[in-house]
């Protein structure tokens, strides 16, 4: 549901410039919708239930987060060698223990200050 919540938000806007342009920008969003509803895409939102991709029981919980802090030093003790300044986000289930891991540096689209990135990393550390 929160996929769709989150084509709605595109749908549904008060400023006319921030809508979609037409009709095909409209279909073309519904089909990466239906594509991400098939592969059970995340939706990046940390107030959303992060279901683990392995065991399908646990949840997603943020053990490293830099946008939040710890810094280095969070990532250096989880394992990671850290080169340069880079952001992580770490994920971890909570049954399982399933990793996932992130670098917003790397998503080319704007880093850490990127809007999906900032609304996905807000979670509070666990
Ligand atoms: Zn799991």
């Amino acid at each position: 549901m929160a996929l769709v919540n989150e084509l709605l938000d595109k749908l549904i806007v008060e400023e006319v410039g921030s809508r979609l342009k037409d009709g095909a920008a409209v279909v073309g969003e519904i089909e990466i919708l239906e594509k991400r509803i098939k592969m059970n895409a995340h939706v990046l939102d940390s107030s959303v239930p992060q279901h683990c991709n392995y065991c399908g029981i646990g949840n997603y919980r943020p053990v490293v987060n830099i946008a939040q802090g710890g810094g280095a030093t969070a990532v250096h003790n989880f394992g990671f060698n850290l080169v340069g300044a880079p952001v992580w986000l770490i994920l971890a289930c909570d049954h399982c223990s399933n990793i996932q891991v992130f670098r917003p540096d790397l998503n080319g689209r704007g880093g850490a200050n990127d809007e999906n990135w900032m609304r996905f990393a807000g979670a509070p550390m666990s």
